[in-house]
């Protein structure tokens, strides 16, 4: 029975960790405070030494390929009906949005999870899948549609101009009124959408950066089984990906105004998620969604019957060894 108990665990809650490779950018790559094996990251700094352990590790010379690997097995399980979260965390500048979107020739989850759908549709079996797309942004508590025709065209100034409401219906699930929400009847209409959602997400701010430091950004997408039998209701399930703001402790970095505001935001958003993360893996007691705007959003996805997949993602870095216990600290929480 205990053995069933800690498959079962391990089944809803996966955590993986990404040590990104060194960059020109990076300085002192000479001490290498992190090195990592199977399942296992081990930092050295100022004579300590501390090891970490997850459901698996990706070494610097892991590829998109591999991290697909690993994932396709959780897109499968959204496809069999369940819904699904797959988050990017880290400190800004440890390849968050390289895993999840990655480049034109190195495409990251995103592109290759909608790829995937399609393929499986392609192969055809008794029932019949549609799918929709809807992509969004959470900035400061607010949120921003960005796939709407009229975008806002910065996020500070949604309060007015999205004015999108979470809901829940009475079966749990969670609407988030007024959202856009497109149909994807094939692979070119998918790519089409979300490279619209990404452009609007980073023209509308001064700097790429800033834009993904500072908010969360939300990929997320319906599926709907049909069954044989045309008068069924279809059953319809969440897939989410989403590319979390930069976790960096911005009152080290000297962030004053505004800066530090929007960095409060969120770390509170983060440790908010932590804490659902925790408390599932507690599996009783109260889970506190209604801490933050992303838990909120997230509530249906999180919970019984559906999957979540971390990425925490480092530095190999010693000038960044600070922060990435810090994150390695995050993740042995949610594992
Ligand atoms: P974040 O989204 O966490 O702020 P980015 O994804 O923007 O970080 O990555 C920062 C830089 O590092 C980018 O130039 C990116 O192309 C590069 N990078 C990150 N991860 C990898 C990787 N696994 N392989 C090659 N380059 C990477
Ligand atoms: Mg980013």
């Amino acid at each position: 029975e205990t053995l069933n108990k800690i498959v079962d665990i391990k089944g809803t809650i996966r955590v993986f960790c990404r040590v990104r490779p060194f960059l020109w950018t990076d300085r002192r790559r000479i001490q290498e405070p992190v090195s990592s094996e199977l399942d296992r990251v081990v930092v050295r700094s100022s004579g300590s030494r501390k090891e970490f352990g997850f459901d698996k590790v990706f070494h610097q010379a892991a590829n998109q390929e591999d991290i697909f690997g690993e994932v396709e097995p959780i897109l499968r399980s959204a496809l069999d009906g369940h819904n699904v979260c797959i988050f990017a965390y880290g400190q800004t500048g440890t390849g968050k949005t390289y895993t999840m979107d990655g480049t034109a020739v190195q495409p990251g989850i995103v592109p290759r999870a909608l790829e995937e759908l399609f393929h499986q549709v392609s192969l055809g079996n008794s029932s019949s899948f549609t799918f929709s797309m809807s992509m969004l942004e959470v900035y400061m508590g607010n949120l921003r549609d960005l796939l709407a025709s009229k975008p806002a065209s910065r996020a500070n100034e949604t309060v007015a101009r999205c004015n999108l409401n979470i809901q829940t219906d009475p079966k749990g699930s969670v609407e988030i009124e007024g959202l856009t929400e497109v149909e994807i009847p094939d692979l070119a209409k998918a790519r089409w959408w979300y490279t619209k959602g990404r452009r609007v997400r980073t023209t509308s701010w001064t700097n790429v950066n800033e834009a993904s430091s500072r908010s969360h950004c939300l990929t997320r997408i319906i599926i709907s089984r049909h069954g044989d039998a045309p008068e069924a209701r279809p059953k319809v399930s969440k897939l989410w990906m989403v590319d979390l703001g930069g976790s960096e402790r911005l009152l080290k970095t000297g962030a004053t105004g505004q800066t530090l505001d929007e960095g409060r935001a969120i770390n509170l958003s983060l440790s908010a998620l932590g804490d659902v993360i925790a408390a599932l893996r507690r599996k009783r007691g109260h889970v506190p969604y209604r801490n933050s705007k992303l838990t909120q959003i997230l509530k249906d996805s999180l919970g019984d019957g559906s999957k979540v997949l971390m990425l925490v993602h480092i530095s190999p870095s010693q000038e960044d060894v600070g922060e990435t216990i810090c994150s390695l600290s995050f993740a042995k929480r949610a594992r």
